[in-house]
């Protein structure tokens, strides 16, 4: 049993998909379920539409409607036979979500978010579905939020992972080929959730750990993990080994190649996961594995931008002190907040922080009750795993630097 996942990248248009129908005819496609997520910049489409639903006034038809088109443009070029029932499927599934959209009443962002923004993998997996099908790969397409059980922490919902390996053990997957959503599931009263974004990975992971799977294979367009993001730095290398732990390190200090919490329940049965490049799928690309080292062992740059260094001091000139820590933190969590970075000195008590909910200015009002508050917004968190002193010395070329911190094998850096 295998699981393959295929980011929005990859079905970005109907070449993208034609491509998956390639890498299944080259990998073989049975006792095999394939994740896949929204198609192209889906998801972020989607995020606007409910951003200008909830705006009083604001007209979000068109939004709908650019979608519609763009999807149907990837279906007019699959299918010849315009007759053909995946055409009424998709319209069906821009019903359904105009329909939601008329009978919410709820005003609970997180909420209407995950209820909408879920429909971008429905649409993708259902035209995938088709197409394979049409194509002769025989498939069953899953509704993920059947097997995916989660809290209702909308936006980032919490898998149940008892309901949801049973929900999965239950269904014989195995043998054939199965498509499924990446990113969704469902909670107790089967609304539908999300797990973050850039959760298909995630999602991935889960099948495979409830299906003791031996491996999952993430398609990029990139040729595997590199030791740097290519988007941001000039020269990249491929890692071809790397480790569990080296994998959650570099996603934890915000490496984008792989979902922060995919790698975890693969380590716990020790199945590999491959990263590799759609474009040349028989290429070796990078494998995850158990204990392997560091290979070819380079620093690794990751930038997180857009984050916010906050420093606080207290009024008092007094110590910030443990129970001080402790109420900044429940704040944090609080506020859903995520610590990138912490550095202290007697009387100031910095952090750098990624405010993914947009609650900043929430936060900021608690802080400033206790504490004389500076803060920067859009500053940028640089990483380099595994430094050396050249690294350190090209990276901190021409940047205004707000703080810096060593410790054995990680340097980090905070710059405007
Ligand atoms: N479509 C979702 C997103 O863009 C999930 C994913 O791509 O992994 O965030
Ligand atoms: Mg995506």
């Amino acid at each position: 049993m295998r699981v393959f996942k295929f980011g929005g990248a990859s079905v970005k248009d109907a070449n993208g998909v034609k491509n998956v129908l390639n890498v299944l005819k080259e990998t073989g496609y049975s006792n095999l379920v394939v994740v896949v997520s929204a198609m192209g910049k889906t998801t972020n489409a989607l995020e606007d539409l409910v951003a200008l639903y909830l705006k009083e006034g604001a007209e979000f038809k068109p939004l709908i409607q650019d979608l519609e088109h763009y999807h149907k443009e990837i279906l007019e070029t699959l299918f010849e036979d315009k007759k053909h029932s995946v055409f009424k499927r998709v319209k069906k599934l821009f019903k359904d979500m105009q329909t939601t959209l008329k009978r919410n009443k709820s005003t609970q962002y997180d909420y209407i978010y995950d209820q909408i923004v879920s429909f971008g993998e429905l649409i993708s997996t259902t035209i995938i579905s088709e197409y394979l099908n049409h194509e002769g790969l025989k498939n069953e397409w899953l509704d993920a939020r059947n097997f995916i059980k989660t809290d209702n922490t909308y936006r980032d919902a919490q898998v149940n992972w008892e309901t949801t390996q049973k929900k999965i053990q239950e269904k014989d997957i195995k043998n054939g080929l199965s498509i499924t959503q990446g990113f969704i599931g469902s909670d107790d009263n089967n609304f539908t959730t999300t797990l973050g974004r850039e959760g298909s990975d995630y999602t991935a992971g889960i099948f495979a750990y409830c299906l003791n799977a031996d491996s999952v294979s993430i398609w990029k367009d990139v040729p595997g993990v590199l030791n740097a993001d290519p988007r941001v730095f000039d020269k990249t290398e491929l890692l071809s080994h790397i480790s569990y732990e080296e994998a959650i390190e570099l996603a934890f200090y915000g490496a984008s190649v792989i979902h922060p919490k995919t790698i975890q329940p693969l380590q716990r049965k020790e199945i590999p996961l491959y990263v590799k490049s759609f474009l040349k799928p028989m290429n070796e690309g990078t494998s995850v594995k158990k204990g392997q080292p560091l290979d070819p062992h380079l620093p690794c740059y990751i930038v997180k931008k857009n984050q916010i260094l906050v420093s606080l001091s207290s009024l008092d000139f007094s110590f910030i002190v443990e129970d001080m820590v402790s109420e900044i933190f429940s704040l944090l969590h609080q506020y859903q907040i995520k610590v990138d970075l912490i550095q202290n000195s007697a009387i100031s008590f910095s952090l750098c922080l990624d405010d993914k909910f947009n609650h900043l200015d929430e936060l900021l009002a608690k802080l400033k009750i206790k504490f004389k508050v500076t803060y920067n917004t859009g500053v940028s968190l640089f990483t380099i795993r595994h430094f050396t002193n050249e690294a350190i010395k090209s990276l901190e070329t021409n940047k205004d630097i707000l703080l810096k911190q060593i410790t054995r094998e990680t340097y980090q850096m905070v710059s405007r």
